[in-house]
C-alpha cells in the first residue's frame, strides 16, 4: 500500500468513527452574532472575553500601527527583527502583570513548547496538571524531564510527587483557568509547594490575562502572587483581542529565557505594526472595569438562569461555562440543536475531556447582551427538557 493509500485509510477510519473535524467558516467579524456558512448565528464560541476583536479602536490601531511600521519584522528578534516598539510592548507588559520583565512571542503555543527547556532536561521533573493545556504537555515532553502529571487540582498528590521526587531541578506548571472547566488553580498553594521545594513555577494564564485581578492584570495579581521563581504566560489572542503571547517574570530568568528559547531565537519576530495595536489593546484592558462588570453581571444571569435538572453546570467563576452532559452523542446531539436553533455552542468531547464527561463548553463575552444570554439559557432548558 502506498504511502498515500495509507493516509487515506486513516482519513475513512476517522469519518466513519464521527472523528472527521470541518471548520465552520465566518463571513463577519469576529463577535456574539456572526454569520456563519451563511447562516445568523449566535455565538458563544469565542475567546474574545472583552469583545475586542473587532473594537474599532484596535482595528484603528492596527492601520495606524501599518502606517508607521509597514508589514513584517523581516528577521528573528535576535537578529534584526525587534523594533522599539516591541521593546515598549515588553516594558508595558511587564509593569501590567507586574513582573520585572516581560519577552514577546508570536504565538502562547511557542511559548509552551520553549520555557519548560530553558528550564529543566534530562535528569530533571516536571509536575504538571492533569488538565493542562496541549501545548504545556509537547513543551514538557520537548524538555525531556520526567513528566509527572498530578490529579487536577490536587495539591495533596502534587506535595506527595515532590517529596518523593529526586529530580536535581523541579519545575511545577498549571494553567491559570482551566480552558475547558473554567475553574481556577490554587495558586497559592502552588506557589507555596514551589518555595518548600525549591521548584520554579510556571501559570499559563492564557484566560485570565485581561480578565482577572484588579484592571485585569490576571489571576496572579487577583492572588496578589509575585516571587522570582514565578513565571507567567499570557496570550494576546483571547481577552487582548489580537494575536501573540508573552512569558514574564524577574528580569535574570526572562534574560535566560531569551538566550535559551529555541522557539524565540529561530522564528520570526511578529510584526511590529502587531506590537503598536497591542498597546492599545493593554490600555484597553486596563480601562475595561465596565466590561469586566458585564461578563460578571452574564456569568451570573447565566447561572441563575439554569436549574438543569440531568446535566450539570459546572463549577466556574470565569467566563468558560461548561455543562457537563456526559454521553458524547447527547452532548452532541444538544449542541446540534442549538445550532439548529441559531445559536454556537461547541460540544467537547474525549479526547479533549476525559470519557464520561463531554460537555457543552459556553464562553461568554461582554459584546453579549443580556438579551442574547437569555436567549441561550431559554434554549438549554428546551433542550434539557427534550432529551
Ligand atoms: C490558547 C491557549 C494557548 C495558546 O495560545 P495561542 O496564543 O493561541 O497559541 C496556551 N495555553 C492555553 C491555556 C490556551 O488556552
Amino acid at each position: 500500500m502506498s504511502l498515500l493509500e495509507h493516509l487515506r485509510g486513516e482519513l475513512a477510519d476517522r469519518e466513519s468513527r464521527a472523528l472527521i473535524r470541518r471548520r465552520r467558516t465566518l463571513e463577519t467579524p469576529c463577535g456574539p452574532h456572526a454569520v456563519v456558512d451563511g447562516r445568523e448565528m449566535l455565538s458563544f464560541c469565542s475567546n474574545d472575553y472583552l469583545g475586542l476583536a473587532a473594537h474599532p479602536a484596535l482595528a484603528a490601531a492596527i492601520a495606524e500601527g501599518v502606517a508607521r511600521w509597514g508589514g513584517g519584522s523581516g528577521a528573528s528578534h535576535l537578529v534584526s527583527g525587534h523594533y522599539s516598539v516591541h521593546e515598549r510592548l515588553e516594558a508595558r507588559l511587564a509593569n501590567f502583570t507586574g513582573c520585572e520583565r516581560a519577552l514577546v512571542f508570536s504565538t502562547g503555543y511557542m511559548v509552551n513548547m520553549g520555557v519548560a527547556a530553558a528550564l529543566v532536561g534530562r535528569g530533571d521533573a516536571i509536575f504538571a496538571d492533569r488538565l493542562n493545556h496541549a501545548s504545556l504537555v509537547d513543551g514538557a515532553l520537548l524538555s525531556r524531564a520526567e513528566h509527572h502529571r498530578y490529579a487536577h487540582g490536587d495539591t495533596e498528590a502534587l506535595a506527595r510527587l515532590l517529596t518523593n521526587s529526586t529530580a536535581r531541578r523541579k519545575l511545577i506548571i498549571t494553567d491559570s483557568v482551566f480552558s475547558m472547566d473554567g475553574d481556577i488553580a490554587p495558586l497559592t498553594e502552588l506557589l507555596a509547594l514551589a518555595e518548600a521545594h525549591d521548584a520554579w513555577l510556571l501559570v499559563d494564564d492564557a484566560h485570565g490575562f485581561g480578565v482577572l485581578g484588579p484592571q485585569g492584570r490576571g489571576a496572579l495579581a487577583a492572588a496578589g502572587l509575585a516571587h522570582w521563581r514565578l513565571l507567567v504566560v499570557g496570550t494576546l489572542g483571547k481577552a487582548a483581542g489580537l494575536s501573540g503571547a508573552f512569558v514574564a517574570g524577574h528580569a535574570d530568568v526572562v534574560e535566560w529565557l531569551m538566550q535559551t528559547m529555541r522557539t524565540y531565537i529561530f522564528t520570526t519576530g511578529s510584526p511590529p505594526a502587531l506590537a503598536h495595536a497591542l498597546l492599545t489593546a493593554i490600555d484597553l484592558i486596563e480601562h475595561g472595569d465596565a466590561l469586566r462588570a458585564r461578563l460578571v453581571a452574564h456569568q451570573q444571569q447565566l447561572r441563575g438562569a439554569l436549574p438543569l435538572r440531568r446535566w450539570q453546570l459546572m463549577p466556574s467563576s470565569t467566563p468558560i461555562q461548561p455543562i457537563k452532559i456526559g454521553d458524547n452523542a447527547a452532548a452532541l446531539g444538544a449542541a446540534t440543536a442549538l445550532w439548529d436553533a441559531g445559536q454556537w455552542v461547541p460540544a467537547i468531547r474525549p479526547p479533549t475531556v476525559p470519557p464520561g464527561t463531554a460537555r457543552l463548553r459556553i464562553s461568554l463575552s461582554a459584546a453579549h447582551t443580556p438579551d442574547d444570554i437569555t436567549r441561550l439559557t431559554d434554549n438549554l432548558l428546551r433542550i434539557e427538557a427534550l432529551q
